[in-house]
């Protein structure tokens, strides 16, 4: 059993995606071929918003969003301590502050009630993370974000796919990021990512960013990087954007099997809690328990692989130590990183390898 299954997915996709590809190789348009529009506005229209810049990761993305912003030193982002390092560490690459707030012990998102305490003269913008694959708390991020003034980017690197009150994620902020790492929801087949917006301003400064900087060829008024999707990527994407609403389903049935069993007969495990306004798209399908770490090796043992999502919250992360006070205390994120265990789930999860996941479990709790 894998833990995401791309062969399979690529054997589903196979005609499409080859296709596809075969035709930029034939066009040479490498960079910035047709591909990349196309891509662009399948993508702005899946999400529900005006705009999509594709970008050449989930990583760049946040950077350039936030350079789009004009966040540089001086400036604070208030973010969540329960992410992937990526999050925290653009902030910190622009010369920003970090400043991490804690997270709610059912969803793992930032805590919405912590964030206004937070707020300093230097906040700049708050950057949530829809973690798991279900959105943050966004409606009442935004209005603490325009109470003062203040930007929000949402981190959905994890959640592309998944609804918030039935919008899109991504399309829920001022601007949204997002991640076509291979095993995210939606991947390519190497990085890639994309910002969403509502503002033309704004998507074209990033569009501009991600190009050097670049207004006219050879022209360049700000500073930007080389932060462009690759034009195969784009190729690779259209194919499986095709197939994503089957892949989500997919992912959501798998999610509710898992939950049913576990809540109905596991007292010691604690299934993931999706809030009644939205839909998980199960990036991960993460459990919690007391005795992490034996779970994890007996499941081994049964050939299941699990993954923990994450053992050291970014507060506690060697690089952050010189900006971050070791008295620091996130205690909802410091026992997460204890107690979490992602379970294998992906669109191409057989019903019998489910079975498989689920019995593995019971064996160790009887
Ligand atoms: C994967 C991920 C990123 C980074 O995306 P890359 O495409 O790998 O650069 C950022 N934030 C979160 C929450 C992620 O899971």
């Amino acid at each position: 059993m894998e833990f995401v299954d791309l062969k399979s997915q690529y054997q589903t996709l196979k005609k499409d995606v080859d296709q596809r590809v075969l035709a930029v190789l034939e066009h040479g348009q490498y960079i910035n071929g047709p591909e990349v529009d196309d891509l662009e506005a399948a993508l702005a229209d899946f999400v529900g918003v005006k705009h999509c810049v594709a970008v050449s990761s989930g990583t760049d993305a946040l950077l350039i969003a936030m350079m789009a912003l004009d966040v540089g030193p001086g400036d604070e982002v208030i973010t969540t301590p329960f992410s992937f390092i990526s999050t925290a560490e653009t902030i910190a690459l622009l010369g920003a502050k970090p400043v991490f707030v804690d997270i709610d012990e059912r969803t793992f998102n930032i805590n919405p009630s912590l964030i206004a305490p937070a707020i300093t003269s230097r906040t700049k913008a708050i950057m949530p993370v829809s973690l798991y694959g279900q959105c943050a708390e966004m409606d009442t991020i935004n209005s603490i974000a325009a109470e003062h003034k203040i930007s929000v980017i949402e981190d959905a690197a994890q959640s592309f796919g998944a609804t918030y009150k039935g919008k899109r994620s991504g399309g829920l902020s001022l601007i949204g990021c997002t991640s076509f790492f291979p095993s995210k929801p939606l991947g390519c087949y190497g990085d890639g990512g994309a910002c969403f917006t509502n503002d033309i301003k704004l998507a074209e400064k990033m569009k501009s960013i991600s190009l050097h900087g670049q207004t006219d060829r050879y022209h360049h008024t700000t500073l930007g990087v080389n932060g462009r999707l690759d034009t195969i990527q784009a190729a690779v994407l259209l194919a499986k954007l095709k197939r994503f609403n089957v892949e989500i389903e997919n992912r959501i049935l798998c999610g509710e099997r898992y939950t049913k069993f576990i809540s109905s007969s596991m007292e010691l495990v604690t299934s993931p809690f999706v809030e009644p306004m939205n839909t998980s798209v199960f990036a991960q399908y993460t459990i919690q328990v007391d005795k992490r770490d034996s779970l994890r090796d007996f499941m081994s043992s049964k050939d299941i692989p699990t993954a923990v999502h994450y053992p050291k919250p970014l507060h506690k992360q060697p690089v952050f130590a010189d900006i971050v006070s070791p008295r620091l205390r996130l205690p909802v994120a410091e026992r997460a990183a204890l107690r979490v265990l992602s379970l294998p789930v992906h669109g191409y999860l057989a019903e019998s390898e489910q079975d498989s996941v689920i019995h593995a479990l019971n064996s160790f709790y009887n």
